[in-house]
């Protein structure tokens, strides 16, 4: 098995097995730095419990000392990994896929991503089948650490000005997705003195309820249910909770862009003139609304592990990505779903506007997304020769990620899929009919360049 741009995910039953989780578990073992316990937590996929056991038990008898923080969403055991302290941390989850998936993301003794560089040799120990088994007198202490779930919650309810918070009494409507922030969030928010309505508040690793990934298809029943209880907002998690998304008052989908760029707003005018780190392919309105405040946006490749990297590097106030995963790096440098929930409370309760309001006032853009078929061996020549031509006449070029070209108005972004044989194509401007032109635009100069 090997790692992807965020751990380790497989089809339970098919690739992730009892052998293989062990397998991985034991190279894990290996690598692991014995300086403390290894911190364990998981989600609330059907397998979780099972594959944390198994997990736990080949760690123990390779000589690990175990703290199981049980079912958490995964930034909150990112935030407790330090605190217990752990030596290293595993958190075993599939994110946002189908609920057949499982998988193993690796954390440092901070509780971040672990580097490419441990992953390969998480790999290499996989692959050469070694084990780390001890004598009986050297085998692990497996502990339960129960107080997980009120630390974090206590950390995010730190953040934020709970009294102001608590005093405009707001009603929101919250969509656990059947997910792991059921056993967090919906206390979060009542101890924030909101209203709270749930959907799909149990924790239930079928998700009988909606998809774990949250975007406008699979929120229909959230953008019904915000009107309908006549509440300030919605927010809707994915299914380990580090990614937050949000319906407005009147049952309007919120894009990841925009929510982020009210809270990098409201950081930046905070932080002054540090950066805001985000990969290429987010909304002009980031950039929009923090320059202002002195601040600069500084992009990254797509990929939330490049993000919390480059943050750490330019020292950022915060980043953020528009699938709705924000990183505020004072609080733990990790997408945080239910501290992007508390942050935007806190936010509302510091103005005088509503959300929609505050949505209304942003600079409009329209964001057309596209996608050509194309042998992966011509992606990136046929983006090259199609970008070189765009960019006569641009402001600025920035080749992190393909070809994101800044003109008049707005930006079009060329980019190979790093995951299917596609080039994608976006293209940004203030007026739909313009995004539109110059989204047509690529796509034609993309096929004619592929056909010759
Ligand atoms: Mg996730």
């Amino acid at each position: 098995m090997r790692f992807s741009t965020n751990g380790i995910r497989e089809v339970v039953g098919d690739r992730l097995t009892p052998a293989s989780a062990v397998a991985v578990a034991g190279a894990i073992a290996q690598v692991a730095p014995r300086t403390g316990p290894v911190a364990l937590g998981r989600d609330g996929r059907t397998s979780s419990r099972a594959l944390s056991d198994l997990v736990a038990a080949t760690l123990a008898l390779s000589g690990h000392d175990v703290v199981d923080l049980g079912l958490l969403p995964t930034p909150a055991i990112q935030y407790n990994v330090p605190r217990v302290p752990a030596a290293f941390g595993v958190a075993i989850t599939a994110s946002h896929n189908p609920p057949e998936y499982n998988g193993m993301k690796c954390l440092d003794a901070c509780g971040r991503s672990i580097p490419a560089e441990t992953e390969r040799a998480i790999e290499a120990a996989v692959a050469a089948s070694a084990s780390c088994a001890v004598p009986f007198d050297r085998v692990g202490e497996l502990r339960t650490e129960p107080a997980g779930a009120a630390r974090y919650l206590e950390g995010i309810l730190g953040q934020v000005d709970r009294e102001r918070v608590r005093a405009r009494k707001f009603t929101v409507v919250l969509d656990c997705g059947n997910g792991a922030t059921a056993v967090t969030s919906p206390e979060l928010l009542r101890r924030l003195g909101c209203r709270v309505i749930t959907l799909n508040g149990h924790v239930d690793g079928r998700f009988p309820g909606r998809p774990s990934e949250p975007n406008e298809r699979t929120l229909k029943e959230l953008i019904r249910a915000v009107p309908a209880f006549d509440a300030d907002l919605g927010v809707a998690h994915d299914g380990d909770g580090d990614r937050t998304l949000f319906v407005d008052g009147q049952g309007r989908f919120v894009p990841g862009d925009k929510s982020l760029a009210l809270l990098a707003r409201d950081a930046a005018r905070a932080g002054g003139s540090r950066a805001v780190v985000t990969p290429v392919s987010t909304s002009q309105v980031v950039e929009d609304v923090v320059q202002p405040f002195g601040a600069r946006v500084v992009y990254t490749p797509v990929g939330s592990p490049k993000l919390t990297k480059e943050m750490e590097r330019v020292d950022a106030v915060i980043g953020g990505e528009e699938n709705g995963g924000v990183v505020f790096p004072q609080f733990q440098l990790a997408r945080d779903g239910a501290m992007t929930a508390a942050r935007l409370l806190d936010l509302l309760a510091r103005s005088d506007r509503s959300f929609d309001a505050l949505l209304d006032e942003l600079p409009p853009y329209t964001l057309v997304k596209e996608r050509v078929s194309c042998p992966p061996e011509r992606a990136l020549p046929v983006v090259t020769a199609v970008a070189r031509e765009f960019a006569d006449g641009a402001h600025r070029v920035v080749t992190l990620d393909g070809f994101k070209i800044f003109l008049d108005g707005g930006w079009m972004l060329l980019r190979p899929s790093g995951t299917e044989p596609i080039v994608r194509i976006f293209a940004e401007m203030r007026d739909p009919a313009s995004a539109r032109r110059l989204a047509d635009s690529a796509v034609a100069r993309v096929r004619e360049t592929l056909g010759n």
